[in-house]
């Protein structure tokens, strides 16, 4: 037997989350059955969506369920293997994240090969946020020469990706972060302007400050009053690219709505929303640039790292008061 600890649901929120809403348990894995491997997870991701998971309700994820292991993406090691297509020792990827080790048949992971990039960056920007980013900003916003670009939550895994991507393309990029530290990490990955709205009493105008003609493209990640800079600020046809609202995310209605929405019609804005999941044709595109960006010393990511299982309900809390800078992760065993 192994014993594992994994992370379950033990309430659902109602609003911001606590960590009364979780609960840590001990399991014990007998070794793995026929088909089966066992695994050891080293590295978990915690992510935004998870929260709309937390949720009774039905959205393109199904809800996470009372009193069972929440979950989410995953790396590790096969520990032991009774399947002939894994062995011990292989790094695998998989949907089993929120406890330290699992068995599972060997079909629901996937080994993963990391081509010199370090593993945890598949659940980063070599991973899920890196591809949301990169479908984001080429297929949602259709990014064309020229562009001006605005990133809300430009710091974190996605934006910060996002930022980068934009900026190889040869583009003028406006992030916005909250806080010193995020602006100076922007200002290294050549955000020409990067706007702390957290010093700032309006946000409509710092954006317009920054591009006094006006942005082409928006990159939608928190929602509120970046919403609404945005329209504000755009330029006619502009596109925004809605990938995310995290600002909503614990709202327990549908809040107050955008002000300024209107501003769609006149100015003949797009505004899409999408989710990754329904891009995945376009992952071997992201791959192949993604090598060539990373090859050529291109990218500069950033991972905030809490340590142990015991620490993943506290990292996923910590997305909602900005507590990381980059991709947040818990890193285990
Ligand atoms: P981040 O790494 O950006 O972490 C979340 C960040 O959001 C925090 O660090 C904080 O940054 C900011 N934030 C939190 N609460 C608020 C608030 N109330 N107001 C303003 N900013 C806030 O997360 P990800 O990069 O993983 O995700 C970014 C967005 O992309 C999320 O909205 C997420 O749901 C979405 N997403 C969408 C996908 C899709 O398929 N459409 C796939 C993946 C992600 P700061 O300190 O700067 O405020």
């Amino acid at each position: 037997m192994t014993t594992s600890r994994e992370v379950r649901l033990k309430s659902r929120p109602h609003g911001t989350p606590s960590p009364e809403n979780f609960e840590i348990v001990s399991v014990e894995l007998p070794d793995p059955g026929p088909g089966q491997v066992q695994v050891r997870n080293t590295w978990m991701t915690v992510d935004p969506y998870m929260r709309g998971r937390m949720n009774d309700v039905r959205s393109y994820t199904p809800p996470f369920q009372l009193g069972e292991a929440m979950q989410g993406g995953a790396v590790g090691k096969v520990v032991k293997s009774a399947d002939p297509s894994l062995k011990e020792g292989d790094l695998v990827q998989s949907f089993l994240g929120w406890r330290e080790a699992f068995n599972a048949p060997a079909g629901a992971v996937q080994r993963l090969e990391t081509h010199g990039l370090p593993p945890q960056a598949f659940l980063g920007y070599a991973g899920m946020p890196g591809l949301t980013a990169y479908v984001g900003l080429i297929r949602i916003a259709e990014l064309k020469d020229g562009d001006v670009v605005f990133v809300s939550g430009a710091a974190g895994a996605v934006g910060s990706l996002a930022c980068q991507i934009a900026k190889i393309k040869g583009h003028t990029v406006i992030g916005s972060a909250g806080g010193p530290e995020k602006v100076a990490y922007l200002k290294e990955i050549g955000v020409d302007h990067a706007i702390d709205y957290k010093a700032e009493n309006d946000l409509t105008a710092a954006v317009m400050r920054a591009a006094p003609e006006g942005i082409d493209v928006y990159f939608e990640n928190v929602g509120g009053a970046h919403m609404e800079a945005a329209l504000m600020a755009s330029r006619p046809f502009a596109r925004f690219a809605l990938c995310g609202m995290i600002s909503e995310y614990n709202n327990t209605d549908l809040g107050r709505g955008v002000r300024g929405l209107i501003m769609a019609v006149g100015k003949s804005l797009t505004l899409k929303g999408f989710i990754v999941s329904n891009h995945t044709d376009m992952q071997a595109a992201f791959v192949k640039d993604l090598a060539s960006w990373a090859a050529s010393g291109k990218l500069k990511p950033r991972e905030t790292v809490k340590e142990g299982i015991e620490a993943a309900p506290e990292a996923f809390l910590g997305l909602f008061k900005g507590e990381n800078l980059g991709k947040m992760l818990v890193k285990l065993g």
